[in-house]
């Protein structure tokens, strides 16, 4: 199956990540992910320590509990940047132009989104048992929650990193769609994203459809607002492994006529697999997308649902067995 086009996701980074040596100790973190991500994406590499006048390197500063608040403080000089953090991130925020994403450094006071130590004033303190949001990193939960949001520790997880990378690359597509302004434009990606959709959820998909059918007395631009939102509640958590065997057997009725009973019987087995959580979801996959070359199944051959990130991440999708913990409710807000 050949390589779709892909839009360039826009995605806010902390510049510790593979920009540049800003981290207190004057060093970088490593990340292959990202390094693989700089060749289908545009980075806004950004890193609040800096911009708000600490310097390279830089005594550590860290999350303290006073009283009921949080504040953010150099424990060896007693600097208490709280608010100047405040004011830095509300003040990016704001200037940003329209992105898909954030990849922010973990653990970070600052740049964290979840598991960010709070310790009690003090220098030589143990940190307290609550684990908190870095000051930036609770500023952009609290924004832009509908967008694919992850630090590059989580991101080693494959499922994690699976539906990071779909709902990156999906978000990026609506917003070139958006700007181009079109009804055309909207229903193309509507049929495009279907079994994409089908597989996020089904409450959503029929709502997407209901408004790209029955959009009368709706300004296009109304239409296209309403079709983002949904789309981002689709997208708002991963989907379940259920759901990914509906797709798959979707797929199959698509082609199932065209083949032998042992390709079957083979397709059949690798989809209750992966049910079991014996295989990864990209066996099954992988079948459904030589049949596309060997039937040239046009209809299939668009969904984004088979290749909904380029080519070069497959092996994240390949580990993606079907496990049920769920590994994103604590970084919701
Ligand atoms: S975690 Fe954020 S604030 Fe800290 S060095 Fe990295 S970019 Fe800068």
């Amino acid at each position: 199956m050949k390589t779709r086009q892909f839009s360039r996701p826009r995605i806010v980074i902390s510049k510790c990540i593979e920009f540049d040596r800003c981290r207190y100790n004057g060093e970088m973190v490593p990340s292959e992910f990202v390094r693989r991500l700089m060749n289908y994406a545009d980075f806004i590499p950004v890193c609040m320590e800096v911009e708000i006048g600490l310097g390279v390197p830089r005594d550590p500063i860290r999350v303290v509990q006073v009283g009921d608040a949080l504040r953010l403080v150099q424990p060896s000089t007693g600097k208490d940047v709280t608010e100047l953090a405040s004011s830095f991130s509300s003040s990016y925020l704001d200037g940003l132009p329209e992105v898909d994403g954030f990849l922010l450094k973990s653990r970070s006071p600052s740049c964290g989104i979840k598991d960010v130590k709070v310790y009690p004033m003090g220098e030589k303190v143990a940190s307290l048992t609550a684990k908190e949001s870095g000051f930036f990193g609770r500023e952009v939960m609290l924004r832009f929650k509908d967008l694919a949001i992850e630090d590059e520790a989580r991101l080693i997880n494959l499922r994690i990193g699976e539906h990071f990378l779909t709902k990156l690359f999906t978000l990026a597509e609506y917003r070139q769609i958006n700007a181009e302004d079109g009804m055309g434009a909207l229903v193309d990606f509507h049929a495009r994203n279907k079994l994409l959709m089908m597989y996020y959820s089904q409450k959503e998909l029929k709502a997407l459809g209901r408004l790209v059918a029955n959009h009368e007395g709706l300004q296009v631009g109304e239409v296209m607002t309403r079709y983002r939102n949904h789309l981002r509640t689709a997208m708002a958590r991963p989907p379940g492994c259920g759901s990914g065997v509906n797709v798959l057997l979707h797929a199959f009725g698509y082609v199932s006529s065209d083949l032998n009973p042992e390709e079957k019987a083979e397709f059949l087995d690798a989809l209750q697999k992966y049910r079991e959580g014996k295989l990864p979801i990209t066996v099954a996959v992988g079948m459904v997308r030589t049949w596309i070359a060997r039937f040239d199944q046009e209809y299939l051959r668009q969904q984004t649902f088979l290749q909904p990130y380029p080519n070069e991440f497959l092996d994240v999708m390949s580990n993606d067995a079907c496990v049920g913990r769920d590994l994103w409710t604590a970084i919701r807000p």
